[in-house]
């Protein structure tokens, strides 16, 4: 089964994008919302990220995300650190995903696809793009935080120039253009 990958900068629309795929019958691997459960229902990893973040960073067995975020988002070699327990359990779950899936194709859709390492698997990538100033907007609203919260996230990740140059297939997401018929064009090409 063909593996594609999906990303694009934060607030560029991925999810959004994935949907469509979804109503196409396409099964989306969510890596960021994996590692999200993850932390939350993994053993290991739990104890992994408590001895080094400190067992106050979760509260009732659950994980106290804003902390995490206010110390990872201002120290990149922490973030680095958590990525590095994070991955490998989101690649297991990964591979056992996959192995129950029956399409053409499937989707791996993640915020940090080039950064992880992880493009290097997929056969092919699809970038979804948007405005920098749009893509601002729409998390301040989505996540109701701040300007200067949301572009502490944007300054972690590679530029677009470099995420771009490695991809294959791009939708653009700027509200200029219908997504629809962007995404079964790209849908018709991988399934040939
Ligand atoms: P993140 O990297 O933060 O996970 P994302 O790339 O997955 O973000 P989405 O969550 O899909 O982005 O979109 C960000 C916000 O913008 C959401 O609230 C979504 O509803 C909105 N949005 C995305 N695409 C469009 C569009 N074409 N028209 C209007 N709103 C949109």
């Amino acid at each position: 089964m063909k593996q594609i990958g999906i990303t694009g900068g934060i607030g560029s629309g991925k999810s959004t994008v994935c949907k469509v795929f979804e109503a196409l019958n396409i099964p989306v691997f969510y890596a960021d919302d994996a590692g999200k459960f993850l932390l939350n229902n993994s053993p290991e990893l739990i104890e992994k990220v408590k001895t080094y973040f400190g067992d106050d960073i979760y509260s009732s067995n659950q994980l106290n995300r804003q902390k995490l975020a206010q110390i990872v988002f201002n120290d990149s070699q922490k973030l680095l650190m958590l990525n590095s327990f994070v991955h490998p359990a989101v690649a297991n779950f990964y591979e056992e995903w996959l192995s129950a899936q029956n399409a053409p194709y499937i989707l791996k859709e993640a915020a940090i696809l080039f950064e992880s390492g992880s493009y290097k698997s997929l056969e092919k990538i699809i970038y979804v793009k948007a405005p920098e100033e749009l893509r601002i907007s729409r998390v301040m609203k989505r996540d109701n935080v701040t300007r200067t919260e949301v572009l502490k996230r944007i300054n972690q990740q590679w530029s677009d120039t470099k995420k771009e140059s490695l991809s294959d297939f791009f939708i653009d997401n700027s509200e200029l253009k219908l997504l629809i018929p962007q995404v079964i064009q790209i849908h018709k090409t991988i399934s040939q």
